[in-house]
């Protein structure tokens, strides 16, 4: 069987605990390779190879690093095939959507930061005719990074590029859910000749390893996605630290419907920002919210549409929903359904448990599921599910919908339906979410600003956003 190994300082090497855990194919239902159950030991090695390698990577000529990361990134596309497969069979995704949104993606990151590095400017200030103040940007030194299982090399990359490009050496995790990518990519990272100690990749259990991340002195930043419980774990580890933090959380995002908008592109768009990825994508609008001269016919063609979606074998071209990441995860979407239906709500399709006949027939499928009648302040309404898991609710007054949509801890991203201009504007200022799309959804401009409010997170990545967090900014003012 297949055993990952831990990036330290430039060599695959085994974990200090010489111990290693299971490391499952959701869509079987079976252990398919073995990922190093890591610890502290290993944090410190690989602290003591990155804190060697930042003097020679952040002095190194901003033309150079950027070209060893324009070469990963071609790597990445060479290895579109390997990776894709590697993604699909680690988190039961579709394999179609591993080729055409998650490892593009993760070639994208890496390619827009190597750019970014060259053009990371700072600005000058003149203090009328007494001064002149300029500003200096310096890499924060060792950046940990730790990511999730939902989109496994495309979250590991959107970290690791601008921390890499802006001069920071780093010792990551990938989730130990789906390690694979990220081992196959610090493979790359050796064949691209980036030097060693500058990237290093840990895994393991998040309380071990990830934990001893976030406690290592060494590390002064830290950039996290994952859930909002974890986020607060770590932020109660780093403050006392006073460790810069970049935490990017949970969400249970808002999609608002209203009456004009294009219909046919609301409903498709819907479909997808409801049910790509399981589900598992924390921008999914798993809150659909309806104007009331519109809801019955929404409702009826959304259903139709979401009973069409192909369930089963990841790897089959057609498939449009895979398997959930883990058995655990599995039981806590149906567990959700199980509380819609306790709070009243009723189910139109979906809620159980799919067997897919053949090679997938012990794997962890759900329906797309969707569920009408409930209240927006009820549990399913205000908890992530973080599944295949929708509610739709009828709304009538402007007011009355933009109080339902922000009435959850979260604040991640919404989505708007309308072809009314001045009505979007208004809407938008009023949502409390980082990120508000309207007349789409997920599209992504890699300049923009990402992250979210309230129990969303704290900070945001992405362009210039990203650069300026694995910086430390120094003004220095000189006398005319
Ligand atoms: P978790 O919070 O469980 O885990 C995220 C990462 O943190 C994993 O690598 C995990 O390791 C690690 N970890 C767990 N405990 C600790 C700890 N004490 N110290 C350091 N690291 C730790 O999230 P999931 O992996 O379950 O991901 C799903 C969540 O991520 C959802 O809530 C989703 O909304 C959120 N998310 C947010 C995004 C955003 O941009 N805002 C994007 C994507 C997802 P291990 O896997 O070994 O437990």
């Amino acid at each position: 069987m297949e055993k990952i190994l831990n990036y330290v300082n430039g060599e695959f090497v085994e974990p200090s605990s010489g111990k290693y855990i299971d490391n499952y194919d959701p869509a079987e239902g079976k252990v398919y390779s073995l990922i190093p159950d890591s610890d502290g030991r290993d944090v410190a090695a690989a602290t003591d190879g990155a804190k060697l390698a930042f003097k020679g990577w952040s002095s190194l000529a901003v033309e150079k690093r950027s070209a060893i990361l324009t070469h990963l990134a071609d790597l990445i596309d060479r290895d579109i095939e390997k990776l894709s497969m590697a993604e699909s069979q680690d988190s039961g995704k579709p394999l179609s959507l591993a080729k055409s949104l998650d490892i593009p993606r993760a070639a994208s990151n890496i390619r827009f930061y190597a750019t970014a590095a060259v053009h990371f400017a700072s600005e000058a200030h003149i203090t009328d005719t007494e001064a002149i103040n300029y500003t200096t940007r310096s890499p924060v030194g060792v950046a940990g990074c730790i990511s999730p299982w939902n989109l496994p090399l495309y979250l590991f990359t959107w970290k690791i590029a601008p921390a890499l490009a802006a001069g920071c050496t780093v010792v990551a995790k990938p989730s130990e859910l789906t390690p694979m990518t990220a081992y196959l990519f610090s493979r790359l990272c050796k064949e691209a000749g980036l030097p060693k100690g500058v990237l290093n990749v840990l895994h393991g259990l998040g309380p071990k390893v990830g934990q001893a991340i976030i406690e290592h002195p060494e590390i002064t930043a830290i950039s996290f996605t994952g859930g909002t419980v974890t986020g607060k774990k770590i932020a109660a580890t780093a403050a006392p630290m006073l460790k810069k933090i970049s935490l990017e959380l949970g969400g249970k995002n808002p999609n608002i419907v209203f009456a004009d908008c294009d219909l046919e592109l609301a409903l498709q768009t819907s479909i997808s920002s409801s049910f790509t990825n399981q589900g598992e994508i924390c921008l999914c609008g798993s809150r659909i919210f309806v104007e009331r001269s519109l809801y019955d016919h929404f409702v009826k063609e959304f259903v139709k549409r979401t009973k069409a979606l192909t369930i089963g074998d990841p790897l089959e071209a057609t498939t449009r929903i895979g398997s959930l990441v883990s058995e655990a995860h599995m039981k806590k979407v149906l567990s959700y359904i199980e509380l819609a239906k306790q709070e009243g709500g009723k189910l139109l399709t979906g809620g159980t448990r799919v067997e897919v006949k053949g090679r997938c027939a012990g794997g962890y499928f759900v329906e797309p599921t969707v569920v009408v009648g409930l209240d927006h302040l009820c549990r399913t309404n205000q908890e992530e599910i973080f599944g295949p898991v929708v509610t739709i609710m009828p709304f009538d007054e402007e007011a009355e919908v933009v109080e339902y949509a922000n009435s959850t801890t979260y604040g991640l991203s919404a989505t708007l339906w309308t072809e009314n201009l001045k009505k979007a504007h208004r809407i938008s200022a009023q949502l409390k979410s980082g990120i508000v799309w309207v007349n789409c959804w997920l599209l992504r401009d890699l300049r923009t600003p990402f992250g979210g409010m309230k129990q969303s997170g704290i900070g945001r990545e992405g362009g210039w956003e990203a650069m300026r967090f694995f910086t430390e900014t120094k003004n220095v003012c000189i006398k005319l």
